[in-house]
């Protein structure tokens, strides 16, 4: 969530190492297609059988979330590697992070069971939709006019 004005860099550092306590750095995230045929969906599930794990949908982009603290950080929330830390940390954007509130996702899969039930329930969906689509169909070709 963005902050309504700029902060110093001590109160960046006072808010990212005390009050938020390292938030983004306890855990990294990983785009992933979007899922389209059975194996994908499967792979899902199979990602989600996992502890730590969750997956969700932002901005119609697919991403797993592996919750596992950076071996960097330091029990006193700091990095360790501060000088030499990747791009990805040192651009991260401090003014419109995560914190205090987490990011509300599209979908958001944090057990195996929540993503098999929407699966579950898309299919059925799917199914219903086409079944429509095919009575519609139908419907068209006899109601044409017969020459
Ligand atoms: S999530 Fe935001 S407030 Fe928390 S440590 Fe990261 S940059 Fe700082
Ligand atoms: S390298 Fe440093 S800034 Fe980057 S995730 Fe690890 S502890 Fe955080």
């Amino acid at each position: 969530m963005g902050r309504s004005r700029s902060l110093t860099a001590a109160e960046q550092h006072r808010i990212c190492q005390h009050e938020c306590k390292a938030r983004c750095c306890r855990y990294i995230t990983i785009k992933i297609p979007a899922p389209k045929v059975k194996a994908d969906f499967d792979e899902i599930s199979w990602f989600l059988a996992h502890r730590d794990i969750s997956v969700y949908v932002e901005s119609r982009f697919w991403h797993v979330e592996v919750r596992n603290r950076c071996k960097y950080l330091t029990r006193s929330n700091l990095c360790s590697t501060y000088e030499n830390r990747p791009d990805v940390c040192r651009n991260y954007d401090v003014e419109a992070c995560e914190y205090p509130a987490r990011p509300k996702h599209t979908l958001q899969f944090d057990t195996k069971e929540d993503f098999d039930a929407w699966w579950a329930r898309k299919r059925e969906r799917e199914r219903r939709r086409r079944k429509q689509r095919r009575l519609a169909a139908k419907k068209r070709s006899s109601s044409a006019p017969k020459r």
